[in-house]
C-alpha cells in the first residue's frame, strides 16, 4: 500500500472546509492566514516577485534610516548595550544598508530580527552574518536601548473590518457561496468600538481596526519606555482614522482580488497612524510625526547621498536619480508613505520628523 504523504491541500481548500464546518471567519482571521501562507512560501520582493519596497528600490533608504538611528543614539549619549531590532525585515536589505551606515557612525549593535517566515529568515541569513530571530517581540533583549525599524510591516498585519449597517455597525465576515469566498456583514459591534468622528459614516462604510498592530505598538512602546531607544515606523496609510475599505491584494506587480486564492497574493491595508500613535502614547512613549516619507528622506539628506553615489559611479547617475524620485516624489512613494517615530521619554527626537 502506498500513501501520498506529500499531499497538502491549498490554503483556499483548508479555509473552505473550515467555513463549511464551523461557519464564517472574521476578515482578520482570513487576512492572518492568507499572509502567513503567502510569506511562508515565497520571496515576494523585486522585479520577478509581486512588489518592490523602498529598501529594494535603493540602498539610500536603509542608509538614511540607519544614520537617523545612529544620530539619535549619539545624541542620547552613546549608551552601551544598544541593539538593532527590525520587524519584518524581508530580504534583509534594509538591515544590511542600515548597519553599514551605523558602523561608519561608530555603532555596531547586535541584530535582533522579528520574522515569522522561515523562507525569509534564510534569505536574511545570507545577507546578515550574526543575527538572532524572534517570532514576536516577547523574546527581544530586556536590557539596553532598542533602535527599531519597521518598514511595510504594519500594513501586512490583520485588520477587523467593521461595516456601517442599518443603525449600527457589524463585523464583516468571510462566508462561502458556491465555493467562492464572499465578505458579508456579521454580528453587531457596540458603538463604543467606533471612534466618535466616524460613527455616523454613510451606510456600507468600512472601518478597519487592527488589534494585532495595536498590540505590537503597545509592546514596543513599553520596551522603549523601560529600556530606552527609538522606533521608526514607515508605511503607507492615513494620518487620521478614517472609514475606508483599503484591503488590497497585489500579485505580480498588479492588483488582484483579495477574496480569490488566499495565500497567493500579498494582502495589505492602509496603516491607521492615529491609532498607532494613541496605542504608543497610552504606554508612555513619545510620538514624533508622522511626516511624509519624501519630506523625511529629504531632511535626512537624500539629495546629497544621491549626488555622492552618482559621482562615485557616473554610469549609474540616471538609475540613482530615478530611485531617488521614486522614494521622494509626491506622485510616487513620497506622500502616501509616512514615517512616525516612537521614543523613550528621555531620548531625543529622531532627525527629519519635526
Ligand atoms: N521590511 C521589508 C519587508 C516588508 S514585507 C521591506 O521593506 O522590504 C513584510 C515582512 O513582514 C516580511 O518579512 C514578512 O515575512 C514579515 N511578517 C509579516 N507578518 C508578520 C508577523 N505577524 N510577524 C513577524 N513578521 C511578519
Amino acid at each position: 500500500m502506498s500513501y501520498k504523504l506529500s499531499f497538502s491541500p491549498s490554503l483556499a481548500d483548508t479555509l473552505r472546509r473550515l467555513i463549511a464546518t464551523s461557519g464564517p471567519i472574521s476578515v482578520a482571521e482570513y487576512m492572518a492566514r492568507a499572509n502567513a501562507h503567502y510569506y511562508a512560501t515565497r520571496d515576494p520582493f523585486g522585479a520577478g516577485g509581486d512588489f518592490a519596497t523602498a529598501p529594494e528600490i535603493s540602498q539610500m533608504f536603509g542608509e538614511l534610516a540607519g544614520l537617523c538611528l545612529a544620530d539619535a543614539w549619539d545624541r542620547a549619549g552613546r549608551p552601551r548595550r544598544t541593539s538593532y531590532v527590525e520587524l519584518g525585515p524581508g530580504r534583509g536589505t534594509l538591515a544590511a544598508d542600515a548597519l553599514r551606515a551605523m558602523r561608519a557612525a561608530g555603532l555596531e549593535p547586535p541584530v535582533e530580527l522579528v520574522e515569522t517566515s522561515k523562507l525569509l529568515r534564510a534569505k536574511q541569513a545570507e545577507r546578515l552574518p550574526a543575527v538572532r530571530w524572534h517570532d514576536d517581540l516577547a523574546t527581544l533583549p530586556e536590557t539596553g536601548p532598542l533602535l527599531v525599524v519597521a518598514n511595510e510591516f504594519f500594513d501586512a498585519l490583520p485588520v477587523r473590518q467593521l461595516v456601517r449597517s442599518g443603525f449600527g455597525w457589524r463585523e464583516r465576515v468571510v462566508d462561502l457561496e458556491a465555493e467562492r469566498f464572499v465578505p458579508r456583514p456579521g454580528a453587531p459591534v457596540p458603538a463604543s468600538a467606533i471612534p466618535a468622528h466616524v460613527r455616523e459614516a454613510p451606510q456600507a462604510s468600512v472601518l478597519e481596526v487592527s488589534p494585532a498592530a495595536a498590540a505590537v505598538v503597545r509592546e514596543l512602546a513599553r520596551r522603549l519606555v523601560a529600556q530606552g531607544g527609538v522606533a521608526l515606523i514607515v508605511d503607507y496609510g492615513h494620518a487620521r482614522t478614517a472609514a475606508a475599505d483599503t484591503l488590497q491584494a497585489v500579485r505580480g506587480h498588479a492588483y488582484a482580488d483579495p477574496w480569490t486564492d488566499p495565500g497567493e497574493s500579498d494582502l495589505t491595508v492602509h496603516v491607521d497612524f492615529e491609532a498607532l500613535a494613541a496605542a504608543a502614547e497610552a504606554e508612555g512613549a513619545r510620538v514624533v510625526g508622522p511626516v511624509e516619507q519624501g519630506a523625511w528622506l529629504t531632511a535626512l539628506g537624500i539629495d546629497a547621498r544621491a549626488a555622492a553615489l552618482a559621482a562615485a559611479a557616473p554610469a549609474r547617475r540616471e538609475e540613482v536619480e530615478a530611485a531617488r524620485r521614486r522614494l521622494v516624489d509626491a506622485d510616487q512613494m513620497g506622500t502616501l508613505f509616512k514615517v512616525v517615530a516612537l521614543a523613550a521619554p528621555d531620548w531625543p527626537d529622531p532627525a527629519g520628523l519635526a
